[in-house]
């Protein structure tokens, strides 16, 4: 959390021979960047000196109506005196002056905040005095011309394309292919063209006090924190909480004095596969961001050898010494002047979900790290690369992108285009392979949507029926693309101009939300030894169980292949609507009479009591909690008169009757309305049915020696009486069915509750007397909690996180502030009524991290998730239970 800064507090941190006053582990007050530098410094790696300002002035700037506090200069020309000590030279002097690179650094790395500005300190005499200085002209007035054009652009606004324009012209002049094909007399002419762009675009000379310089340098960092790109950032990667950025100030050495001078990047293992091997790329003769720009092509690290043996030896030893101190890949940047080697920047090195897990075993195996911290280190989000297929690198490169939606359901999935849910399982049936595009989807799509090999939508968010039903299955989804145009009817879509047709291929990139033209190249993951290292860890430490979200015995055996120790929620309605089986659900519901609906429902009775048979033999030894028939009936039905017409022929009723029924069920909401344990309120033989089938399903099982641990859960209840009722009634089922069947064995079946209604969390010590368990449904807590509906959240979610009104989507990530409260209550009060009673979770939130961690503290026994985030759970788990002292 913020922390506040006080008028008395210290401004800057220097870091040099003379001292080093900050060190690694200051990353909220000096930045990551700053930290570090003082960290390299104080372990005795040669870094320039310099000295940073803390991110708590960066606080107080914006406090002070964006005002360096005062005190601040003062500071900053004790720390300059000190560095002009040290090194011999003098900051703004026209012989061998001091020259300064200013550099921005939050707590987090923000890529792309701000460009660093290098060579500051230089104006019209000094280039003059760096020249003679150095005996080399065209390096100081290449450093010069850096200069004007860096600060330019990043201090005054002057755009970075109009000082190219004038590059372009000289080097035309000189016939130069590249920058360094220029002379020295084409980068004086530079420099002169520079300062009139500089003019003409910000109304004023390039200044040419150094200390100015300097002043405005700083404010400008300070400034970029609250610049649109930087608090977009933050946004998407959940960056909340920081002061601000620190701003590095520090000497300057140069890669631009020759050949043998240079600069580069590099990774102390390989970030995409995690090879240990160095990894990385350097520049001859060039400075700061020459390598990343891509205006020359940079060499292989490995390079070095054969151009200084010297240096690329003490880089490789730099390289140990910073792994075996940092005890983490390290991105390091680094700089060479004259052939002598500087570190300018070490962090620890963003990888791949792959290279995590390989990193991570790789260290474990190196004795530098424990296994507990090689749990705790993988991003377990990041497991997801592992498990789904993936465009190939040398594909995605190739690949043209149209647009880009939410990266809803992680995966790579190319196919033609096809527009409703039937057509999808029709040409996938013929062998085709199709991703189904959608304004959105609904229920009834979901045999479309299973079928597809990719799901498409212009609306809806990260948590949209589309998006969570393909999270569910692993399927790839990129949701909300909003600059799609569908014309269903006329099965084509428009984006920015482009026309593409049932005919086209369209790939989609569930992870970053990337469209793109036609089949760009997958590659499918395998799970590697790494991998099952890392998951016979997770069993050593998790305290909590995972189980998973499973309608099918093909997704519960996926689960328990991925580890899944039972199913957490199993729900019966997608079994009402494959194939024929949706007729006889329609019977049941266009029912007059209990009679009718008793005929109805004994059709409906051997096909549930099949799909339980196969769901307790995938998951046999292992619970599975059933929950029984949860939307509103009218969810069943068509509600398009075309489809209702159909209906009707199809079941021999009038049409006004399928009308009438679909108008008697219409409610204004709902979500609030009709469903869960309240349509077994009403029409208790759905329950009787259900319960029925899902008792003799476990007696065949028993029969054939399959063990089959069912668990029924009552959903919606917001009173203890609700529960109590259907609770009697569950039981009286499967008492009645185990004599009807002639069962004399042991057969326990638990009947719990789903807690998805606040007052059932209020009053559960009165609930619980009733319940064998309780499973928390949060997506149904949080939509009455905060009064939002998920499925239309996103019409004002933008605003809200914009405003910072909340900090996340509360669908993605488990509110603990206020959702989490009644968690912690429903379990506490709950164990009051019942000491060891059983409680889950089987919302969303059930695979999400950070969630998990919530529900290791709120004393939960399970998680359920989807069964592709069952491994993510485990590790999650894992940390949870490691954070939390185990
Ligand atoms: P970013 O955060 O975008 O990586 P940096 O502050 O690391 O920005 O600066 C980018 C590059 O500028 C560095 O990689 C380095 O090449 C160059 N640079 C920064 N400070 C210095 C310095 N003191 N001397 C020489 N080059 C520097
Ligand atoms: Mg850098
Ligand atoms: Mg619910």
């Amino acid at each position: 959390m913020a922390k506040k800064a006080s008028s008395s507090t210290k401004m800057t941190y220097y870091f040099g021979k003379t001292k080093t006053e900050g060190n690694g582990k200051k990353k909220e007050l000096l930045g990551g960047k700053g930290a570090n530098l003082a960290e390299m410094t104080s372990i005795g790696l040669p870094v320039p000196p310099g000295f940073t300002i803390t991110t708590e002035v960066c606080d107080l700037y914006y406090k002070n109506k964006k005002k360096l506090p005062a005190g601040l200069i003062e500071g900053v020309g004790k720390n300059i005196k000190l560095l002009e000590k040290e090194l011999g030279k003098k900051f703004g002097d026209t012989k061998a002056p001091l020259l300064l690179s200013v550099r921005s650094g939050a707590a987090v790395s923000m890529p792309g905040m701000m460009n660093t500005i290098l060579n500051l300190g230089l104006n019209d005499q000094a280039v003059v005095g760096l020249a003679n200085e150095t005996g080399n002209e065209r390096f100081a007035y290449d450093a010069y011309r850096r200069l004007i054009n860096m600060y330019g652009d990043v201090v005054c606004g002057v755009a970075h394309e109009l000082f190219e324009h004038a590059f372009d012209k000289i080097k035309k002049k000189y016939r130069a292919k590249e920058d360094n094909d220029v002379p020295t007399e084409g980068m004086v002419e530079l420099c002169e063209a520079y300062k009139r762009v500089f003019k003409r675009h910000y109304g004023k000379p390039f200044p040419q006090e150094p200390i100015k310089q300097l002043e405005l340098a700083i404010e400008a960092v300070f400034s970029s924190w609250m610049q649109n790109r930087a608090v977009k950032y933050r946004q998407v990667e959940n960056i909340v909480g920081l002061l601000g950025t620190a701003v590095n100030v520090q000497a300057m050495v140069f890669g631009n004095m020759g050949d043998d001078s240079g600069t580069g990047v590099a990774f102390t293992r390989d970030p995409s596969t995690g090879k240990n091997k160095f990894y990385g790329e350097f520049l001859i003769n060039a400075q700061g961001e020459d390598v990343v720009a891509g205006i020359r092509t940079p060499q292989p690290v490995e390079k070095m050898a054969k151009w200084n043996k010297k240096v690329y030896d003490q880089l490789l030893k730099i390289k140990d010494k910073l792994e075996k101190h940092y005890r983490d890949v390290q991105d390091i940047e680094f700089t060479i002047e004259k052939g002598k080697l500087f570190m300018l920047q070490t962090r620890s090195g963003k990888r791949t979900g792959a290279a995590a897990v390989k990193i991570a075993c790789d260290m474990v195996k190196e004795k530098l790290i424990t296994d507990k911290e090689a749990v705790l280190r993988i991003p377990a989000s990041d497991l997801t690369q592992l498990l789904l297929p993936s465009f190939s690198p040398a594909g995605k490169k190739s690949a043209k992108v149209l647009t880009r939606g939410l990266p809803a359901s992680p995966g790579a999935a190319f196919g033609k285009l096809a527009f409703t849910a039937a057509e999808v399982v029709e040409r996938t049936h013929a062998g085709e392979k199709v991703l189904l595009v959608r304004k959105e989807t609904n229920p009834e799509d979901i045999e479309g949507m299973h079928s597809a090999a990719g799901i498409l939508t212009s609306t809806g968010g990260m948590t949209s029926h589309a998006a969570v039903v393909a999270r569910g299955w692993g399927r790839c989804c990129v949701a909300g693309a909003g600059e799609i145009h569908i014309d269903a009817k006329g099965r084509k879509i428009k984006i920015g101009g482009k026309t593409f047709t049932h005919k086209d291929v369209l790939s989609i990139d569930g992870s970053t939300g990337e469209v793109m033209v036609g089949e760009v190249a997958t590659h499918i993951p395998k799970l590697s030894d790494d991998f099952s290292t890392v998951m016979s860890w997770t069993d050593k430490y998790g305290k909590m169980g995972v189980r998973t979200n499973a309608d099918t015995p093909e997704d519960a055996k996926r689960a328990r292949e991925f580890g899944a120790q039972g199913i957490g929620l199993c729900r019966t309605e997608h079994m009402f609507f494959e194939g024929d089986r949706i007729m006889a659900m329609r019977e049941m519901i266009l029912a007059e009479n209990k009679t009718d609906r008793k005929l109805a429902l004994k059709k409906l009775l051997p096909v549930q009591r099949k799909d339980f048979i196969g769901i307790f033999t995938a998951m046999k030894g292992l619970p599975v909690t059933i929950r029984l028939l949860d939307p509103p009936l009218h969810e069943f039905l068509p509600h398009d008169d075309k489809s209702q017409a159909e209906m009707a022929s199809r079941m021999g009723v009038k049409r006004a009757t399928v009308k009438n029924r679909v108008a008697a069920l219409h409610e204004m909401n709902p979500m609030l309305g009709h469903r869960g344990c309240r349509l077994a309120v009403t029409y208790p033989e759905i329950l009787d049915m259900q319960v029925q089938a899902i008792t003799e399903a476990a007696i065949t099982c028993k029969q054939k020696k399959i063990d089959a641990q069912a668990e029924i859960m009552i959903p919606l209840v917001g009173t203890a009486r609700e529960l109590e009722l259907l609770g009697n009634r569950v039981r009286e089922v499967i008492a009645r069915t185990k004599l009807d069947k002639k069962f004399k064995g042991k057969l326990e079946i638990l009947v719990g509750t789903m807690i998805e209604i606040p007052r059932a969390a209020l009053t559960a010590d009165q609930v619980g007397q009733h319940a064998d368990f309780f499973s928390f449904g949060t997506n149904d807590l949080t939509q009455m909690t905060f009064g939002y509906s998920r499925d239309d959240i996103n019409t004002f979610l933008p605003d809200y996180l914009n405003e910072e009104i909340l900090p996340r989507d509360p669908f993605e990530s488990l509110d603990t502030t206020g959702v989490g409260q009644l968690v912690t209550m429903g379990v506490e009060k709950g164990r009051l009524a019942k000491k060891d009673l059983k409680c889950g979770i089987c919302g969303e939130h059930g695979g999400d991290p950070d969630s998990i961690q919530f529900c290791h503290q709120a004393g939960l026994d399970y998680v359920s998730c989807s069964p592709y985030r069952v491994p993510i759970a485990r590790l999650a788990a894992a940390q949870a239970a490691l954070s939390n002292g185990a």
